[in-house]
């Protein structure tokens, strides 16, 4: 666990969370403040602080990422008509929390390019 690491905590169930999907991999919650009308952070049970710091050991863990937000797109009825998978990184990247985490958006309209 990350030292005073916020998603750690949801994760070790110390602080509430709206959780959606957990697996022995990652955990599912609802954004706390969405900003679209289907939110979600889907966020690996490691404390992985960025992307850069991603190794090779984490290859299937990132495949896994995706295999679930393509399948909680499928149950939340957003995939026919699309849906966004993001990862910010480091401060102009948009990063706020510092445990590696992948935002689903759907419902809405997503422009480009992204603000
Ligand atoms: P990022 O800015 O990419 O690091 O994303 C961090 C996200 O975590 C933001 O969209 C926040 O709204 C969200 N967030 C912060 N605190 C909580 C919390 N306690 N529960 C759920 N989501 C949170
Ligand atoms: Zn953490």
């Amino acid at each position: 666990m990350g030292a005073d690491c916020l998603f750690c905590k949801i994760i070790a169930g110390e602080i509430p969370a709206q959780i959606r999907y957990e697996d022995a991999q990652l955990v599912v919650f609802a954004d706390i403040n969405p900003q679209a009308p289907h939110h979600f952070l889907i966020v690996p049970k490691k404390h992985i602080r960025t992307t850069l710091d991603l190794t090779p050991a984490d290859n299937e863990l990132i495949g896994h990422v995706y295999q679930v937000a393509g399948k909680l797109a499928v149950d939340l009825g957003i995939a026919d008509e699309g849906f966004r998978v993001v990862n910010n990184c480091n401060e102009a990247g948009g990063q706020s929390v510092w445990h590696i985490h992948f935002h689903l958006l759907g419902g809405r309209n997503m422009t480009w390019p992204p603000g």
